[in-house]
Order: C-alpha cells, then sequence, then structure tokens
C-alpha cells in the first residue's frame, strides 16, 4: 500500500474513534460483519471483541500458503475453555495440519495452536500463565477427539517463549500478534510487547480491517441490512447529503429538504 493511501486511512480510523457510535457497519471482512463498535475496542485500552479477532484471523489465515483451520473465538472459547462439544457434532473433522483457536478464558485472551502432525497442542497466555490453563485444554482437546471418534494418540501440551503483556487490556492484540509470528516464522519471540508497541498495533490492526469496506455501502445505515423487505423487488433508498452512505426509504423518518442519515446525524 502507498503512503498516501495509508495515511488516508489510518486518518479514517482515528475519525471512527472520536466519533460517536451508532452501530453503522464499518467493514466486511469474509463472512464477518464489524461495526463501529467493533472498532471501538481497538482504541486506547479496549478489550478486543469477537469479530474483531475473528476478522483479522480470516485476513492472516487467508494470506498463508498452508492449510491451516481457524476457530471461531466463541467455537474455541467452548471447546477449550467451557469443555462442551456439543457445537461440534455436525462439524466434519478439518483436514488442516494446523488449527488456530482464541480462547476466552472469562474477561482474558489466550491462543490455542493445535499441530495435528506432531500431536502437538499449543497454550500461549500473553501474560505467561500457561501453567493454568495447560491441563484443562489438553483435557478438553481429548474429549472433543473422542467426541469426534478421531485417533487419539499421544497429545503433548506445550508453549512457546514470548514477550509478556504489558498491561490489562492487549491480550486479544497479542494472541492475534502471536498467531501472525507463528504462521510467518515459526515462533513468537519476534513479537514486541513494549507499551508503545501496543497502541501501534492496535492502529495497524484497524487500518487492515478498515481497508475491508467493499459492498459496505450496500447497507442501510439505519437498519444494517442489505434489504429492507426481501418481497418487493424494488428497494428505495436515499443517499445522506452529508456523507456518502445509503438508508432505506422506509428507514428514513425524519428528513426536510436535505437528509441526514442516521450516523451523521449522531455526531
Ligand atoms: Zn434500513
Ligand atoms: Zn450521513
Amino acid at each position: 500500500m502507498d503512503w498516501m493511501k495509508k495515511q488516508m486511512i489510518t486518518l479514517n480510523v482515528l475519525k471512527l474513534w472520536s466519533l460517536k457510535d451508532s452501530g453503522q457497519i464499518e467493514a466486511l471482512v469474509g463472512p464477518y460483519k464489524l461495526y463501529d463498535t467493533s472498532f471501538r475496542t481497538l482504541c486506547g485500552h479496549g478489550w478486543l471483541s469477537d469479530e474483531i479477532l475473528d476478522a483479522y484471523l480470516h485476513l492472516i489465515v487467508e494470506k498463508g500458503k498452508i492449510p491451516i483451520y481457524r476457530m471461531d473465538a466463541v467455537i474455541g472459547s467452548s471447546l477449550f475453555h467451557l469443555g462442551q462439544h456439543r457445537v461440534f457434532q455436525k462439524m466434519a473433522f478439518p483436514e488442516a495440519s494446523i488449527w488456530l483457536c482464541p480462547v476466552n478464558v472469562g474477561g482474558h485472551w489466550i491462543l490455542v495452536l493445535v499441530r495435528m502432525d506432531h500431536k502437538e497442542v499449543i497454550v500461549i497466555d500473553p501474560l505467561g500463565h500457561e501453567r493454568t490453563y495447560q491441563r484443562r485444554i489438553l483435557r478438553n482437546w481429548r474429549n472433543f477427539l473422542r467426541a469426534k471418534d478421531a485417533r487419539q494418540g499421544n497429545w503433548k501440551v506445550k508453549t512457546l517463549p514470548h514477550g509478556l503483556q504489558p498491561d490489562a487490556s492487549s491480550c486479544g492484540v497479542l494472541i492475534l500478534r502471536f498467531a501472525e509470528s507463528f504462521l510467518q516464522v515459526g515462533d513468537l519471540q519476534s513479537v514486541s510487547t513494549a507499551p508503545a508497541q501496543m497502541f501501534q498495533d492496535r492502529m495497524d490492526i484497524a487500518t487492515k480491517l478498515l481497508q475491508c469496506k467493499d459492498k459496505v455501502e450496500d447497507y442501510c445505515v439505519s437498519c444494517n441490512m442489505l434489504h429492507y423487505d426481501t418481497c418487493k423487488d424494488v428497494i428505495e433508498m436515499i443517499q445522506c447529503d452529508f456523507c456518502p452512505r445509503w438508508t432505506h426509504k422506509e428507514c428514513a423518518t425524519h428528513f426536510v429538504d436535505l437528509f441526514k442519515c442516521k450516523k451523521c446525524e449522531l455526531q
């Protein structure tokens, strides 16, 4: 990306962070919808939301050359933290040799990497308390394999050396960086955990996600849906007179001469 474009997107991120939340869709990343409220979690000392983690890991995996199975944060947390297997009943067993699983252990993100070929479950806690989770995670993993009738064998749990989270809120940021580094170079030691770097990383993640804006303008500012009424063939939409976004005619309740969308109205 050229310098000018990068500056533009950085400014857009800062603008988004400075505005009031209106619950509007701001980016579409693979199957994930990211709202202004999702981006808000990347600002300052926010705690990253599920959809930010899922969307960013989606971007990383898409770029990678080796086949990787990426688990949604909600699913990863069910399997490894809560030990629930019902969600997996219908899931076909993934072929990929590496599994990438963000896990919420109760207000804190950790990362679980599964190396199928090595029979290894790698637990990475940005705070460095891996020992707290390892036994439970290995047990839940074994139960999952049993429930899926998958080959058991002699599974090991381990961790990898890494820098430590410098604050109370950057666990999400760090597990994304650790996942990226693991896929690129196979270790985590090049990931800086300096406090200033956390802010840089938040901006970098937001910038990459905010670039995924294709088709965002097809969504109504007011209801966040593509179509107001699927039975209708014609969908009438009105463009805001203050920004480039569109609103369904039915959703645009009050306007006189000029139309101001819900988002602009709130500012
Ligand atoms: Zn609408
Ligand atoms: Zn507007």
